[in-house]
Formats: C-alpha cells, sequence, structure tokens
C-alpha cells in the first residue's frame, strides 16, 4: 500500500496518557481527529482525564491520515503512533 493510499496508516492514540490538550487537532492537516467522550474507565486514569474535561482524541478519520508525524510530534503527552500499515 502507498504511502498517500486511504488507509496507508494506522493512528493510535494512548487513551490512558491523552490530556484533551487538542494539538493534534491544531496540526493535523487532514482533520482526523475529534474530541470525544472519555471511555476508559480504569480509576487511576479516568480521575486524570476528567480533571482534563473528561474529552480524548479519536482518530476518527484514520483513513485520511497522510503519514506526516506533526500529531506524534506536537502531542505533549506522547500520546499518539502513527504506523504504516503491512503491505497486503
Ligand atoms: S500523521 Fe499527520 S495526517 Fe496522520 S493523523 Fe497525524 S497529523 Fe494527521
Amino acid at each position: 500500500m502507498e504511502d498517500g493510499a486511504p488507509g496507508a496508516w494506522e493512528v493510535l492514540v494512548n487513551n490512558r496518557a491523552c490530556e484533551n490538550k487538542q494539538t493534534c487537532i491544531d496540526v493535523c492537516p487532514t482533520d482526523v481527529f475529534d474530541m470525544l467522550p472519555a471511555t476508559v474507565r480504569h480509576p487511576l486514569f479516568w480521575l486524570k482525564i476528567k480533571a482534563h474535561g473528561g474529552q480524548q482524541a479519536v482518530p476518527v478519520r484514520e483513513e485520511s491520515c497522510i503519514g506526516c508525524m506533526e500529531c506524534v510530534t506536537a502531542c505533549p503527552e506522547l500520546a499518539i503512533t502513527v504506523t504504516r500499515r503491512a503491505a497486503s
């Protein structure tokens, strides 16, 4: 799969690390992320996430990712991983 092909990149957000700072939304050139209500329920992480507004980044338009790595670099919590999918 070519780098620019839809679905060529896998975007993961560590929901135990994301603190709703929205830097990924600010920098992503293809609008991959939305902020949505957090789903993590582990009490240690939920208290922290709730203190940060209870929302986290979700790569809802992952197929639009072009692998530029801007979100990976910008995230202050190092919560985002972007990897190229293996060719099928
Ligand atoms: S790697 Fe680039 S295009 Fe892909 S989600 Fe991150 S900022 Fe958006």
